[in-house]
């Protein structure tokens, strides 16, 4: 059950900043800003029925996706950066955040999906605890990079049913040269160990609908083959071959793609078969493969 954070703990979360690994420890609340630019409000860039995830997320009727602004790493390669990177989007308060939340159950979606909603955790929270209170039914995704730190974990445990966490890189310097981030691979891996310790099993509706689970996704880049494969079998040697799977093959170069040459085209058919007999050879049961569409 959701608990509500105490009003000394919110403050405090956000007046030294530790909220990802990057720990800035900036006050939030005093209008200093750390790495990610996040200010003391939520900071949305857009809220709407999205069709494009898994099937048992976004359904027949769509997932309520909710992409935050800012983020505390800076691919790229990013497909989001005037969100991300340039900080697009409106400034709202709980109560306005409240309304999204029933806005999006209103339409008809099957979850809440939180895209990279991370520097702003304590009023997520303290917006879905009033949500929930209030009739809120939905499912709670967080849809995030996998450079989250157990502390993150132990904010959002108790109201996320769903997590839908990347695992995009096998090799910490990939990491730092793509994504400005460090210490990847064991970040990753400790972070993946809680929150499949604590939400062991896929759950679905009556409909195919996920309910509660771990959807682990894995981005193939295009000349970084190593990469894939040996995150594929970290992901075995971790995990065993029972967890669920997304292999997505939709990177196109944007943003700074153009300045890493290797980064700047998309995956070729060559790249992605031999990805998917990698995947298929290590035996993994569950998941989806992205249809791979040519130009
Ligand atoms: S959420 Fe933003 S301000 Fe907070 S630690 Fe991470 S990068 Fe720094």
């Amino acid at each position: 059950m959701i608990q509500q954070l105490k009003r000394d703990s919110f403050n405090s979360l956000l007046e030294n900043c530790k909220l990802c690994p990057r720990e800035c420890n900036v006050n939030r609340l005093a209008g200093e800003l750390g790495f990610c630019k996040s200010g003391a409000k939520i900071k949305v860039a857009s809220s709407a029925i999205h069709r494009g995830e898994e099937p048992p997320i976004s359904g027949t009727h769509g997932s309520g996706t909710i992409f935050f602004s800012n983020c505390n790493s800076q691919c790229v390669y990013c497909q989001n950066y005037p969100i991300s990177q340039l900080g697009y989007g409106t400034e709202y308060s709980i109560e306005e955040f409240i309304k999204i939340l029933f806005s999006l159950q209103n339409k008809g979606a099957h979850n809440i999906n939180l895209v990279t909603p991370v520097p702003y955790t304590p009023m997520i929270k303290e917006a879905v605890y009033i949500a929930k209170k209030n009739g809120l039914k939905l499912p709670i995704i967080m849809n995030i990079l996998g450079w989250e730190s157990l502390y993150f974990a132990d904010l959002v445990l108790d109201f996320t049913d769903v997590f839908l966490v990347d695992v995009r890189y096998a090799d910490d310097q990939l990491a730092e040269k793509y994504s400005n981030i460090k210490d990847y691979v064991s970040i990753n891996k400790k972070f993946l160990n809680k929150i499949i310790a604590e939400i062991p099993q896929q759950k679905c509706d009556k409909d195919g609908i996920i309910q509660a689970g771990i959807i682990i996704r894995h981005l193939v880049l295009p000349n970084n083959l190593n990469n894939s494969i040996q995150a594929l079998r970290n992901l075995k040697e971790w995990f065993g071959t029972e967890i669920y799977i997304s292999l997505m093959n939709q990177y196109f170069p944007a943003y700074k793609a153009s300045d890493y040459p290797e980064l700047n085209r998309r995956l070729t058919i060559e790249e992605w078969t031999e990805i998917l007999t990698e995947f298929k050879n290590l035996g993994f049961k569950n998941g989806w493969i992205q249809e791979f569409e040519t130009d």
